[in-house]
């Protein structure tokens, strides 16, 4: 049940199976985004305490370990076993998040139960890293294996800290790698809880560890790091740099990117706009438009566009913005007062820079960091809304001729994280799909992500792909191997 009051159990950093205090013994506060007050003081994580866990994580990997003796099956078990664990405590799990976030409590139910989905489905791959025989010599045998990369440094965003925790220990336990986690430093609650079920699942101790802390020391101390061999990081674009950088100039670790976007989504004149004028809406909206994702160019043509417009306002002013623990609210407040701030700044620029301020636009409320639904129209390409990552509750809606200029138009922009289209015309579907500059296309549809389809993005958005066959290979190595059948000893 959805419960404002949920007691916050844990608050430390989680090294080999144990909550303990960081060696500074220094804290932080993180806050309840709906009003503004502490939830709780958090261990802050620091380079010190990184290495411990890195100690704790090569132990956990050291041939002849535990874990390293763990056959796949079993790991599958494990997972299945941290499944069922988070359902068990999915109410538990979704009022931490609520509160740490500011997500409507349904919501972030929802991507507890994605949670799920992803341990099961990866669970199938532990015991699927299959090699393969290779032909080279004819006195020679040859194989290629599979071996799990060893130990990673993963760092994720506050936008769904649930969802993103398990978008990374996943792989890392169906490979059989070892992790250092840093969840953002504004929602650490609902990591921390799921590597308490880890725990109890039965993983053993040092394989998944929990750095809580800030991303200029402990996420630094990770990408850094020359003991880690990997390092997987969602977030801004900004950050995906340094993380690159970092890794090059330390022991060029393996390096996947999960960063911003600037997604378009193309509405053509032939569509049901009973249908689609909501679901455009939701592609930018949900989450409080905290969505890498989200559906932020509304391109819509031009002899719809006026009555695509007019209902987008109406459906807006209908928004139920609120408190996130209450059953109707489709909307919480955004996760701090950085990206609330940000948020009202692009609405200032989307407002100099001439487009026209349809609904919202200021502040909703006076607690908490909640931001008015916002529809802006008159949008052209080169506008600040309509080129920059808002990451808020801000529909700029753009309007085009044909199919040819809307391709070239939805191209023009350094990302290419997703795109959706929205047409009974078949043709222009696919050819919009085979031409736009985006890792996931969605058609007649939108934010419809699965566990068992890549995910991630082109050019700025990032490296690699989570999710899907792809997102296991992010955490193997290959090896290949000859024998010489003709050597005699
Ligand atoms: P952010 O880049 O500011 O922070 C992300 C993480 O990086 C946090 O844990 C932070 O502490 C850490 N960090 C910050 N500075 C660091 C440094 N110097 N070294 C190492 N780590 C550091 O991003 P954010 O504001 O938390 O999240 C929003 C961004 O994430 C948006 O741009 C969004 O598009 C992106 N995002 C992308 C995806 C995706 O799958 N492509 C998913 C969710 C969010």
């Amino acid at each position: 049940m959805a419960n404002p009051n949920q007691e916050i159990k844990y608050t430390k950093l989680f090294i080999n199976n144990e909550f303990v205090e960081s060696v500074s013994k220094k804290t932080f506060e993180t806050f309840n985004p709906a009003n503004g007050k502490k939830l709780a003081d958090i261990s802050e994580g620091f380079k010190e305490d990184v290495d411990i866990a890195v100690k704790a994580a090569q132990k956990a990997f050291k041939r002849g370990s535990e874990w390293r003796n763990t056959t796949a099956t079993h790991r599958a078990d494990l997972m299945l076993k941290l499944a069922d664990l988070i359902a068990r405590d999915i109410e538990i799990l979704a009022n931490l998040e609520t509160l740490d976030n500011g997500k409507p409590y349904e919501s972030a139910k929802g991507d507890l139960f994605f949670c799920t989905m992803l341990l099961r489905y990866y669970a199938g791959y532990a015991d699927k890293a299959h090699g393969r025989t290779i032909p080279t010599e004819p006195n020679t045998f040859s194989y290629v294996r599979k071996e799990p990369i060893g130990v990673c440094g993963q760092i994720i965003p506050w936008n769904y800290p649930a969802l993103m925790t398990v978008f990374k220990i996943a792989p890392i336990l169906a490979t059989g790698c070892v992790t250092i986690l840093k969840p953002a430093e504004q929602t650490p609650l609902t990591a921390l809880y799921i590597a308490s079920l880890t725990k109890e699942a039965g993983i053993p101790d040092g394989v998944i560890n929990v750095i809580t802390g800030f991303g200029p020391t402990a996420g630094a101390a990770i990408s850094m790091h020359r003991d880690i061999r990997k390092v997987a990081f969602t977030g801004s674009t900004e950050i995906g740099k340094l993380i690159m950088e970092a890794a090059a100039k330390s022991n060029l670790k393996k390096v996947s990117l999960e960063l911003g976007g600037k997604s378009p989504l193309v509405i053509f004149d032939d569509v049901n706009l009973d249908e689609v004028v909501p679901l455009a809406q939701e592609a930018i909206f949900t989450n409080s438009g905290q969505i890498c994702c989200g559906g932020s160019r509304t391109f819509v043509q031009e002899n719809i566009y006026d009555e695509f417009v007019k209902r987008t306002v109406e459906l807006a002013k209908k928004r139920k913005v609120g408190c996130p623990f209450d059953s109707n609210t489709q909307q919480g407040p955004q996760v701090d007062k950085i990206t609330f701030d940000k948020i009202l700044t692009y609405i200032d620029y989307g407002k100099q820079d001439g487009a026209k301020l349809e609904f919202g636009g200021k502040r909703w409320g006076n607690e908490g960091f909640f931001v008015e639904p916002t529809v802006f129209s008159n949008v052209t390409d080169d506008m600040r809304i309509a080129t920059d990552e808002i990451f808020g509750p801000v529909q700029s809606i753009i309007k085009f001729k044909t199919l040819d200029e809307v391709i070239e138009r939805a191209n023009n922009t350094e990302y290419g994280l997703a795109a959706g289209i929205f047409t009974k015309n078949l043709n222009n579907a696919i050819t919009f799909a085979n031409s736009v500059e985006a890792g996931t296309v969605w058609i007649n549809c939108y934010n419809a992500t699965s566990v068992t389809s890549p995910f991630g993005g082109y050019k700025l958005s990032g490296i690699g792909r989570e999710l899907g066959e792809e997102g296991i290979n992010l955490y193997l190595e290959t090896k290949s191997v000859s024998i010489n059948l003709a050597a005699n000893n």
